[in-house]
Parts: C-alpha cells; sequence; structure tokens
C-alpha cells in the first residue's frame, strides 16, 4: 500500500509530496507542528494538541489554515488512507511561499499545511520500556521561545545526533546553573526517594508537553503526588526514577545518564504504572 500525504488541500502520494522551494518552513523554519499519537485505531489528546497549535500560531501571529472541524476531518482521512491503527500524525504550518525575505508576506499569503501518518512497531516501543534508555546531558543552547513548537529543531537534532555516537539514545538539555530543562524531544521526570512526581515547571524554558499534562490526570487518578519544580542533575542522579513523557513514547524510563547508572539501572514501577493507566485516562478520538 503506497502511503498518502495531505498536501494544501490534496492528497498526494507520499514520494511525489513536496511544497515550493521557497517556502518559508524551508527557508526559515518559520512554522510550527504537532506530533500526536494514534492507538488502537483512536488518537490520542487531539483536542490538547490542536490546542498547542492554535497557540503556537498565535504566539508567531501565523494564521491559521483551516477551521478546527475541518482539520479534525483531515487529519482523520490521512489516517484512515494510511490505514494507521497504531502510529502517528505529523502535521505541520507554515507563513506560506514567497519570494524569500525577512519581513512577513503578504498577508492573503496562504499558510502551507502538510499532514502525514505512519504506523509504528509496538515492539520497538516495548522494548524500550522492558530496557530503559540510556541517555547525555548537553548545554543548553536553544533560544528562549521553546515553548513554541517551531519546526526550528537544528540543537535538538544535534544533540539527539551527539547521544547516537556516544553510544546512548537521547540528550537532555542542561542549564549552566545545572538545572534541568527537557530532552531534546521530551519532558523529563523523576521520582524523588519520598515517591514524589516531579517536574520542571513549563511557563517558560520548555515545550509544556500534552503527554507531561495528562501525566497529571494520571497522577491524579492513581493518587500520585505531582511537584512542579526545577531540579538539578545531582537530584536526578539520585533519584529513585527517571523517565521522559512525549507523545510518541509516553513514558520511557531512563537508567543510564552520562554512562552512570541512574534507578539502579532498571526501569521503574511507578513509570510502568503510569503508562498502564494512560491510554485509559487520556481523551481518544476515534478515526
Ligand atoms: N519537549 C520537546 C522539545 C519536544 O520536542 C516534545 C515532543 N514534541 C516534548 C517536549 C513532549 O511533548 P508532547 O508530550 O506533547 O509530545
Amino acid at each position: 500500500m503506497s502511503r498518502i500525504a495531505y498536501v494544501n488541500g490534496q492528497y498526494v502520494r507520499h514520494p511525489e509530496a513536496a511544497v515550493h522551494v521557497e517556502d518559508r518552513g524551508f527557508q526559515f523554519a518559520d512554522g510550527v507542528y504537532e506530533v500526536c499519537e494514534v492507538r488502537q485505531g483512536m488518537i490520542v489528546d487531539l483536542s490538547r494538541h490542536l490546542n498547542r497549535l492554535d497557540r503556537s500560531l498565535r504566539e508567531l501571529k501565523m494564521a491559521s489554515p483551516m477551521s478546527r472541524a475541518a482539520l479534525t476531518l483531515v487529519i482523520r482521512e490521512v489516517l484512515r488512507r494510511n490505514r494507521v491503527r497504531n502510529g502517528i500524525f505529523y502535521l505541520q504550518v507554515t507563513r506560506g511561499a514567497a519570494r524569500r525575505d525577512h519581513y512577513f508576506p503578504a498577508p492573503d499569503t496562504p499558510p502551507t499545511i502538510t499532514i502525514t501518518a505512519k504506523s509504528t512497531d509496538p515492539s520497538v516501543a516495548a522494548k524500550k520500556y522492558a530496557n530503559g534508555i540510556k541517555v547525555i546531558t548537553v548545554p543548553e543552547n536553544r533560544w528562549d521561545r521553546v515553548d513554541i513548537k517551531t519546526v526550528g529543531l537544528l540543537p535538538n537534532v544535534l544533540a539527539k545526533q551527539q547521544a547516537k555516537e556516544q553510544g546512548a539514545q537521547d540528550a537532555i538539555f542542561v542549564d549552566r546553573d545545572g538545572i534541568v530543562m527537557e530532552g531534546a524531544s521530551s519532558n523529563v521526570w523523576i521520582v524523588t526517594p519520598e515517591a514524589e512526581l516531579v517536574t520542571r515547571p513549563a511557563e517558560h524554558g520548555i515545550l509544556k508537553g500534552i503527554t507531561r499534562t495528562t501525566l497529571m490526570d494520571v497522577a491524579a487518578k492513581l493518587d500520585l503526588k505531582v511537584a512542579e519544580r526545577e531540579f538539578k542533575v545531582e537530584e536526578m542522579m539520585a533519584a529513585r526514577e527517571v523517565f521522559f513523557t512525549s507523545a510518541t513514547g509516553i513514558c520511557v524510563p531512563i537508567v543510564e545518564i552520562d554512562g552512570k547508572p541512574v534507578a539502579n539501572g532498571h526501569p521503574g514501577t511507578v513509570s510502568a504504572s503510569i503508562r498502564d493507566a494512560f491510554f485509559d485516562i487520556a481523551e481518544k478520538t476515534p478515526i
């Protein structure tokens, strides 16, 4: 079966799916995106993802490509046409195609919208959950508006590649005071020796993950205590559990940081119980 992508109003074969050479997403990273999980034929947390998309567009004074109802329809159609039961969709909106110039283009320039979808192999995630992952820490070097989900991800790309070259799978940004910011594509959580779940506040300095928000609903249901506060690398190294949250991995245990074992080098039970309860509590939209 050939993959299908949505590009500016049309469903096209994936190999031929393309945007204009002077698209501002391509030339300036002048675009925003969302990635949303699909599980058992259900879109997970769609409303929260579309709320965040609206916010990202607003923050960048970018036009919305279509109404929420229309967008939901197209997303579901892309998922159906790609026969995704378990996987993700990726949605990107840019400020459109225009002659290269830093100033915003004319207000009637239509935004570019593309949506792709793919199936994922659940055994890959299962392996991560069973074994945990190794990560490295890297100095925070991103701009201070990472709360906006823009496609400008070069520091994240370089951090992940560095992790790979050092035999790890992912990277955590740490600021100059040793405070843990977030992963290259995820939020970071620790479970303290007192069994408290801790993640840093999301007012600025990190992306406010949708999984992070829903995890708080899950924690409330499971009677787990959550604190939003900053924590340093030393506290993370001494934590009972450390894990990442993101739409693509939900809750991934971290067992090694910078070559040193954390959480006794094994995935923990708190992250496992959150993962088990997550899908039940998250919003589910049928395809
Ligand atoms: N931080 C960054 C930098 C990310 O790229 C992501 C994943 N998009 C997250 C956090 C987690 O966000 P979410 O739970 O919405 O996937």
